[in-house]
């Protein structure tokens, strides 16, 4: 990933503002110190986000645009996250929001090709497996593919594979590092727990791990019994993905950063 200047503004762009995730993650970026601009875009809500984020005195300049925004939104945007689309509800899966969600991610992408080619974009809505080849195919039609600048949002298995190994180890979580690589979806998540120090577990016990993050997902949708997903815990998902492409692109030395993303691979 190439780097920015250190003193060039930062701006990003979260498209699907004003939903579950949008809002949660958009707060945690006006909280952030890399941050000098935040454009929240989405088909409604959003003039209201931003007014209430606006009122928190943190330096990011917050700015709230509706359907015909998206150009504004966009342009100089140097990250731009993508919460947008429909939630699962309880039975479905990942794959059932396919029809409406490649739709919106497509249209938004081709924006992404037209206002803000040079950008990072981070994917979270679902069915990440597929927006993400979407998104891909939908730049290279606008000549605009750079496949180390898109990647799709896995972050949120590496914080449930973490959370439920630490538990297991009753360690704490800060020394709990699973790299989790596949896809995102069921059995092509993959937690690499072998890959944690000490880490001990029965064949029992390492399946139930597995299982548990790789349907982490399943959990949150049925406790919320029609209300949508994983909303907190994602948003908090995306800003730690967010927060460390920020720091890339700002030039820390990379050695630091390591982040597990859905991305083109051979
Ligand atoms: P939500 O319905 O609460 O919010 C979605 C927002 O997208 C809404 O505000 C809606 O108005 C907006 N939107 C719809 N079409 C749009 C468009 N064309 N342009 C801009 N905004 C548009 O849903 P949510 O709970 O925030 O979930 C959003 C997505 O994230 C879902 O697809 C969900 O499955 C996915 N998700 C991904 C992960 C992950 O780990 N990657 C985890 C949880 C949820």
């Amino acid at each position: 990933m190439s780097s920015s200047s250190s003193s060039s503004p930062c701006k990003v762009a979260v498209l699907g503002a004003a939903g579950g995730i949008g809002q949660p993650l958009s707060l945690l970026l006006k909280l952030c110190p890399l941050v000098d601009e935040l454009a929240c875009f989405d088909i409604v809500g959003t003039p209201g986000v931003a007014a209430d984020l606006g009122h928190i005195p943190t330096k990011a300049v917050v700015t709230g645009m509706l359907k015909d925004g998206l150009k504004d939104a966009l342009t100089g945007a140097s990250l731009v996250v993508i919460p947008a689309g429909v939630p699962r509800k309880p039975g479905m899966t990942r794959d059932d929001l396919f029809n409406i969600n490649a739709g919106i991610v497509k249209g938004l992408i081709e924006g992404c090709a037209e206002h803000c080619p040079d950008a990072v974009i981070a994917i979270i809505s679902n069915p990440v497996n597929s927006t993400v080849p979407i998104a891909a195919e939908t730049l290279k039609a606008k000549g605009a593919y750079r496949p180390q600048k898109l990647c799709g949002v896995t972050t949120l298995d590496v914080l449930r594979a973490n959370t439920f190994c630490a538990q297991h180890m009753k360690r704490s979580t800060d020394a709990i590092h699973v790299p989790v690589v596949g896809g995102h979806a069921g059995t092509t998540i993959l937690p690499l727990f072998s890959n944690v120090e000490d880490f001990l577990a029965t064949d029992e016990e390492l399946q139930a791990l597995t299982h548990r993050t790789q349907f982490g997902g399943d959990e949150v949708v049925q406790a919320k019994a029609g209300a949508g997903s994983a909303t907190l815990s994602m948003a908090y998902a995306g800003y730690i993905f967010a927060e460390q492409v920020l720091r890339g692109l700002k030039g820390s030395s990379n050695s630091d950063i390591i982040q597990c993303a859905y991305v083109e691979s051979s």
